[in-house]
């Protein structure tokens, strides 16, 4: 299946919504006050979020579409806006090219998406470069034998600590062998399941300033993943995680099984941080790399792509 399909069918649940709503809201044929609030209550509904939404009702009213308009148009002036947010934020993880050691931290609350993610993108990594997956969720055995089942299975090399070894010292030796070893990828997994979040986050400080020392020369990125079920209460995490930890990048799982992906809109309008990419399925190749216009076209059920 190609890109543009997968994101048209993974955002199914959200274009469903925002794009059938929308329509409704127009349905007297005209763009009266009284239909411009019914669509700027289906975009808050839609978790895009109170600031985006009164920026493209503004635009709506600006541009002065109202006498000589019909949905398609509408909807294309939509998707032109929310592309202009989002293109910004567009920024790939993996390029073929690159020669040094990358690093890759991956961090995020429990369930989000980490390791299943992490597999997802070993398997985009070209086949002929050496990745290490170090397993720095000590907590729990069935966290290192998931993480160890992809990497066998893509034929990663797995490192991993004895249990309840702290995850800062697994990450060193992670870092000793990666580049002993001449490793062109180092992905460390971690834990997202601790008694709160202050003791998440230090952990995770931890891990990241004794990676940092050993790996002083390298690109080190910190990779947060959010579960897009979570609608805008991703922005909290985002908010969390970057204050302490400098987020590089993000990656929002999980797209496909809720109405509310537009809060991806409100997290790049908020945020500069690249979004990597998107969770739209289960499968193997259902994490995508993010691309806005395909992104707006498909949540707005737009059926021509640039
Ligand atoms: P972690 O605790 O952050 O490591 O989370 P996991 O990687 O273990 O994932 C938790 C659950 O979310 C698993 O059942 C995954 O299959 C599921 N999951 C991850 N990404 C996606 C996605 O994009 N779509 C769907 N539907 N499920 C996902
Ligand atoms: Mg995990």
């Amino acid at each position: 299946m190609d890109v543009i399909n997968k994101f048209k069918n993974g955002l199914k649940k959200t274009s469903a919504f925002i794009s059938k709503n929308i329509i409704f809201s127009l349905k007297s044929g005209s763009l009266d006050s009284e239909t411009l609030n019914e669509i700027e209550t289906v975009l808050i509904s839609a978790d895009i979020g109170l600031e985006v939404t009164q920026h493209l009702i503004a635009k709506i009213k600006n541009k002065k579409i109202k006498n000589d308009f019909d949905n398609s148009k509408l909807l294309n002036f939509l998707s032109e806006e929310i592309t202009g947010i989002l293109s910004k934020n567009e920024k790939k993880l993996i390029e073929d090219s690159e020669k040094s050691l990358k690093v890759f931290i991956f961090i995020g609350v429990n369930g989000s998406g980490k390791t299943t993610s992490i597999g997802k993108i070993i398997k985009k990594i070209h086949n002929n470069k050496k990745i290490l997956v170090a397993a720095c969720d000590t907590f729990r055995a069935a966290a290192t034998n998931q993480l160890k089942e992809w990497s066998d299975q893509l034929k990663a090399d797995f490192f991993q600590g004895s249990i309840n070894q702290d995850p800062a010292s697994v990450a060193y030796g992670a870092c000793e062998k990666a580049k002993s070893e001449n490793y062109d990828y180092l992905i460390i997994d971690t834990a997202g399941r601790l008694t709160n979040n202050t003791n998440l986050v230090n952990q995770l400080i931890k891990i990241k300033s004794v990676v940092s020392k050993s790996m002083l020369n390298f690109d080190i990125r910190t990779l947060l993943v959010l579960d897009g079920t979570n609608g805008s209460n991703m922005i909290r995490q985002v908010e969390t995680f970057n204050k302490s930890l400098e987020v590089s990048g993000m990656i929002i799982t999980k797209l496909d099984g809720t109405a509310k992906g537009g809060a991806l809109i409100s997290i790049a309008k908020k945020f500069e941080i690249p979004i990597h990419f998107v969770g739209l399925g289960e499968k193997e190749d259902d994490l995508v790399e993010f691309n806005a216009d395909i992104f707006s076209r498909s949540i707005l059920e737009i059926e021509s792509y640039k």
